[in-house]
Parts: C-alpha cells; sequence; structure tokens
C-alpha cells in the first residue's frame, strides 16, 4: 500500500499524491478547484500562526501541501526538477548561500550556475538546503507565514495568465512560481523546527489519511467538510 516514508523524495511524494488521489482529483477537480484547495488549507495553516497552534499549522499546511502535488500533477510539473533549477544550494534571487538579498540590497535578479553535485536526494535534504539558504533565525515564523501567503498569490497569478494565453512562456512562469511556493512551505516548517518528511509520514503513513483507502475514495462531500 502507498505510504510516505521519513526518507521521501519530493519525486516520491508527487507520485504518491498521483497514486492515491489522482483518480478523484480528475474525477471532481479542475486546476481552478485544486488552487482553491491549495489556498483554503494554506489559510488554516495561517490561522495558526495566528492562535500559536503548532499542530493546526503543520497538519493544515500538509494537507494544503497535498492538494498543490495534485495540482502539480495535473499541470504535469516535475516539481523536484524545478526546485533543485530555481534554488541550487543558493537563493534564487541574489545567488548567495545564505542569502545576502537583505544585506546587499540586491535589486536585480543575478545570473546562477548549478552545481549536480550539491543536489539533494531526499525531501529531508532539501529542506536542510533551503535552512542553509534562507536561515529561519533571520525571520520570524509570522514573516515566514507572509511570505507563503504571498507566493501562493503570485502562483495563482501565474495560472491565471497561463489559462488566458496558453503560450509556453506563461508556462514557464507557472513553473517557477510553484517552485517559490514550496520553499515557501519549507520556510514555515524551518521556522516551526519541524521536520515536513517525518510529519508527512505519520499524516500519509498508510494511503489516503481519511479512508484509508488507495486511490481514495472519500465523496466529494466528506473531501469538502475535511477540517483540521
Ligand atoms: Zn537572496
Ligand atoms: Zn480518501
Amino acid at each position: 500500500m502507498p505510504s510516505i516514508k521519513s526518507n521521501t523524495t519530493i519525486h516520491g511524494l508527487q507520485a504518491f499524491t498521483q497514486e492515491v488521489y489522482g483518480v478523484s482529483n480528475d474525477r471532481y477537480f479542475n486546476a481552478w478547484d485544486m488552487l482553491t484547495n491549495v489556498e483554503r488549507f494554506l489559510m488554516r495553516g495561517l490561522k495558526g500562526i495566528r492562535k500559536e497552534d503548532q499542530e493546526k499549522i503543520e497538519l493544515n499546511l500538509i494537507i494544503s501541501l497535498s492538494w498543490y502535488m495534485s495540482l502539480m500533477n495535473q499541470l504535469h510539473i516535475n516539481l523536484e526538477e524545478n526546485v533543485w533549477h530555481r534554488f541550487p544550494y543558493v537563493c534564487s534571487y541574489c545567488g548567495d548561500l545564505p542569502c545576502s538579498c537583505k544585506s546587499k540590497k540586491v535589486k536585480k535578479r543575478q545570473k546562477i550556475t548549478i552545481d549536480n553535485k550539491l543536489r539533494p536526494k531526499t525531501l529531508k535534504e532539501f529542506q536542510i538546503m533551503f535552512e542553509k539558504i534562507y536561515p529561519s533565525t533571520t525571520r520570524t515564523l509570522e514573516h515566514a507565514g507572509i511570505h507563503l501567503a504571498e507566493e501562493i498569490g503570485e502562483l495563482s497569478e501565474t495560472v491565471l495568465n497561463y489559462r488566458g494565453s496558453h503560450k509556453d512562456d506563461d508556462f514557464k512562469q507557472v513553473t517557477l512560481e510553484a517552485a517559490d511556493l514550496f520553499s515557501c512551505y519549507i520556510g514555515v516548517f524551518n521556522s516551526l523546527k519541524s521536520d515536513l518528511a517525518t510529519k508527512l509520514s505519520i499524516v500519509f503513513k498508510n494511503n489516503c489519511h481519511v479512508c484509508k483507502k488507495s486511490p481514495c475514495e472519500c465523496s466529494f462531500d466528506k473531501i469538502m467538510h475535511f477540517k483540521f
């Protein structure tokens, strides 16, 4: 039965989502519906920040992340590849490790070279990489949450743009914003000093976390009334 292990890769997480939720996603939801679900649980996660409730933050962001993986599957985006090319062990904007955007007041996106020897293998290693690029000691949890909210807005904007234009260049923007959003999910978990892969392995230790089936057999009604 499909499960997520604490040594999962980003690719493994995306494949798990497809195996368990691919059928119900295809039948019930289009890209807009999925984005709404990504946002819905992301905002519940932000509510957890306001309420200072770590479990509420973690669980809701994990469900948001699962919807986001479903969206990546529907758009046929290879997330791991995109994240690595956007953040090859340096900040995607200033190109430094750690990021020096603020201290050097970087105003222009710098050209980045990719050293594939540095590429993390597991999700856990990606989380460590993001902590090194964007140390959580340099921001508050609230700051990480606001950044996450900004990025879901930017992803939505690019999806809207692409659905209108159907141009390859606009699709490229979707993939870039998708990687930025992913970095911000990780950023919140780093601010919480919480290991995302381990949390995922608890929630998704056995098929769908609600109906315990694979493929998921949750009804539309059940999905829409689910909450942590
Ligand atoms: Zn930077
Ligand atoms: Zn289910």
